[in-house]
């Protein structure tokens, strides 16, 4: 694989690019990241992405170091550069590499943020496997930090939830709390029960998906009825249909909960029903 990638300002063979030792990103995981999803060579909810960098760049008072524009041309370049037709464009933004490692955050002046991108090919998004089957979940612990509506590059948790996950048989992990699902290890989850969809209420318990707002606006222009409330896990059980959703990943079908069948456990019609319209819909507004 010989990618072009982007670090600070540059595009480079990703042989050649280059971050300091003492980027904080690598050292505290004080960085932040967006994942969005090119289909046909075009950007999915783009500015959702480029809304929630800000915000998660605010949140932890790192500078955005670029206008929305150079956002926009720099994702652009990257699938040009790249030929991409289906994948994503990942973008990292840490608060930089001052000269030691300290605690204290470094002055802004001094210290400027490193920005590093690159693309991932994946021909399966839209045709995939994976959506046809529905995908399996166990339930741990939601033993990660406090903020998780800031969408940091902390991920050790959930990586190693989707390793026990693997480990029993599982494709992912539903994190728990309090006896109430959280969110998939790198997604949002969802129920349906009597024709409602169910999904936790935006908090900083959980990541404010964009597929995940774009989801519950066409469910609702398709007259299905949202509860954004929690559920437990033994709500979860018994429902009729269960999925999660992320840039990635659209729509997926959960078809099995801590080795339960939901529904027939095969992926519901409705969920079928919703990945269709986030597809085409989402993919008529990329840009
Ligand atoms: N929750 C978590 C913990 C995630 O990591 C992700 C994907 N990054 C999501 C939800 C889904 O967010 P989005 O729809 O913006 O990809």
């Amino acid at each position: 694989m010989n990618r072009v990638v982007y670090v600070n300002g540059d595009y480079l063979p990703e042989t050649e690019a280059k971050v300091s030792i003492f980027d904080r990103g690598f050292l505290m995981a004080d960085g932040v990241y967006e994942v969005t999803t090119v289909v046909d060579g075009k950007l999915i909810d783009f500015d959702g992405h480029l809304a929630r960098l800000s915000r998660s760049l605010g949140e932890l008072g790192i500078e955005n170091p670029m206008e929305k524009a150079q956002w926009l041309d720099m994702h652009r370049e990257l699938v040009a550069r790249n030929q991409l037709v289906q994948g994503m464009i990942y973008l990292q933004v840490t608060r930089g590499a001052p000269d030691d490692r300290d605690f204290i955050f470094p002055d802004p002046e001094k210290t400027k943020p490193t920005v590093v991108s690159f693309s991932q090919s994946n021909p399966h998004l839209v045709d995939s496997p994976k959506a046809r089957k529905g995908i399996k979940v166990v339930t741990i612990d939601d033993l990660r930090w406090g903020r998780r509506d800031i969408k940091t590059v902390q991920l050790l948790y959930p990586s190693m939830g989707k390793m026990m996950a693997i480990k029993s048989g599982a494709d992912d992990a539903w994190m728990v709390q309090d006896g109430f699902v959280t969110e998939g290890t790198s997604n949002n989850a969802y129920i349906i029960t009597d024709g409602k969809i169910v999904t936790r209420a935006l908090s900083n318990d959980i990541l404010h998906g964009i597929t995940r707002s774009a989801v519950l606006r066409f469910a609702r222009e398709a007259q299905m009825p949202v509860e954004e409330r929690s559920f437990s896990v033994e709500e979860a059980l018994s429902a009729d249909e269960a999925f999660v959703t992320s840039a990635s990943t659209f729509v997926m079908p959960v078809v099995q909960i801590d080795g339960t069948m939901i529904g027939a456990g095969t992926p519901g019609p409705l969920t079928q029903r919703l990945r269709e319209i986030y597809i085409e819909e989402s993919c008529k507004a990329a840009i």
